[in-house]
């Protein structure tokens, strides 16, 4: 029995990429992004599933994430979204990587780059239609932006593209739309003027949410990993959880009324009970604020979560009379049984994302297959 695990079903990963692909508008293509090590489900494993299911790109945040990506899975496009210091465009440069651009200074720091490197640059100039994030918000200046670069030796326009600030919010006064509207004019007169050049704009949200958004290509993320973009039930939408964090029961001890578990005595049985204790906690990236309000699933059922999780190790409680034994499976994110816990779930107590749930799982935990 292994401490705690991530098991990743790479099987689930790839058949949510075709459906992401059923979704998606004729001919566009899919990126799949595999930043912070695929969502924390493991960045080449995910990345080479993605792959298999129909993805035709992947997309990463950092100049190091482009870098291991290039080195695992060999010649991939690839985009490096993010915003990237000098020493860093020059990483990403080596890694073959195509990179998102949106100011003149870093279009001549990065030609300069480019010709160092004795290689053009293929660049994607950003427009910031509404996330205020990276970007220009000028039209005019993301048009001029492209020009140059098409004028220039050294890069090679490759893409123009935006990102949605509420694709995932349904009620957002109609702020999605106006965005698609700033950016759908600069698109068409891009596409106009240099027809080889690829547009996109639609993550895992928009892909759902608007055909309109889908141009040629959308970058998805967390749909990839089965969860869903609206917090909602993944299933609703044909996609399953990539991952599920499974642990067991090192000890089961009575506990007499009154007896408290763990930190801080924030729990104490309320009759006598059977305590399980679970060797993972906070130092696995099992947040400490689930303490007293998550589940855990043993022997196929739901098992309130008692007292203040620790470092390493949690309890739960068994009930006054149980059958669970020391060596027993323990499930904090997957299913046992008939019943399934989600990181939706977890996400809805802790009042975060399901995002945040799986990047959050830290490198004690090791990711196998499932
Ligand atoms: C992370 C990211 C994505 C993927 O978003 P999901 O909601 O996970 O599909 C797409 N585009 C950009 C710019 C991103 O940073």
């Amino acid at each position: 029995m292994e401490r705690a695990v991530a098991r990743i079903d790479f099987e689930a990963v790839r058949a949510n990429c075709a459906r992401l692909r059923d979704e998606l508008s004729d001919g566009a293509e899919l990126c799949a992004v595999v930043k912070a090590d695929g969502y924390g489900h493991g960045a080449e494993g995910c990345a080479a599933a993605a792959l298999a299911g129909g993805a035709t790109r992947l997309a990463v945040a950092t100049a190091r994430e482009a870098e291991e990506v290039a080195r695992r899975l060999g010649h991939v496009p690839l985009l490096a979204m993010g915003a990237l210091s000098e020493p860093e465009v020059d990483i990403a440069l080596g890694a073959g990587a195509e990179l998102g651009l949106w100011s003149e200074d870093f279009r001549r720091l990065l030609a300069e780059r480019a010709r160092a490197a004795g290689q053009p640059a293929r660049v994607h100039v950003k427009l910031d239609s509404g996330m205020g994030r990276l970007g220009t918000f000028d039209p005019a200046e993301a048009i001029a932006l492209a020009r140059a670069c098409d004028a220039d030796p050294d890069l090679e326009l490759a893409g123009v593209w935006t990102h949605f600030a509420t694709a995932d919010e349904l009620d957002d006064d109609g702020y999605f739309e106006q965005q698609l509207q700033r950016f759908d004019p600069v698109a068409r007169a891009l596409k106009a003027e240099f027809p080889d050049i690829l547009v996109h704009a639609a993550n895992s949200a928009a892909v759902f949410r608007q055909r309109r958004s889908h141009y040629e290509m959308a970058r998805c993320g967390i749909a990839v990993y089965g969860l869903d973009p609206f917090q909602g039930d993944p299933a609703e939408r044909g996609l399953a959880p990539g991952l599920s964090l499974r642990s067991y029961v090192a000890t089961v001890k009575r506990f007499p009324a009154g007896q408290s578990a763990g930190y801080g005595r924030t729990w104490r049985a309320p009759r006598d009970t059977w305590v399980g204790v679970i060797p993972v906690g906070y130092g696995d990236g099992v947040r400490r604020g689930l303490s007293n309000r998550a589940e855990v699933l043993v022997g196929g059922r739901r098992r309130p979560l008692v007292g203040t999780i620790s470092m390493d190790n949690l309890t739960v409680d068994l009930g006054p009379e149980t059958a669970i034994a020391a060596g027993e499976e323990a499930v904090l994110i997957g299913a046992q049984g008939g019943e399934e816990i989600r990181a939706e779930e977890l996400a809805a107590q802790l009042g975060t994302i399901n995002y945040e749930i799986t990047c959050g799982l830290s490198p004690r935990v090791p990711r196998r297959p499932a």
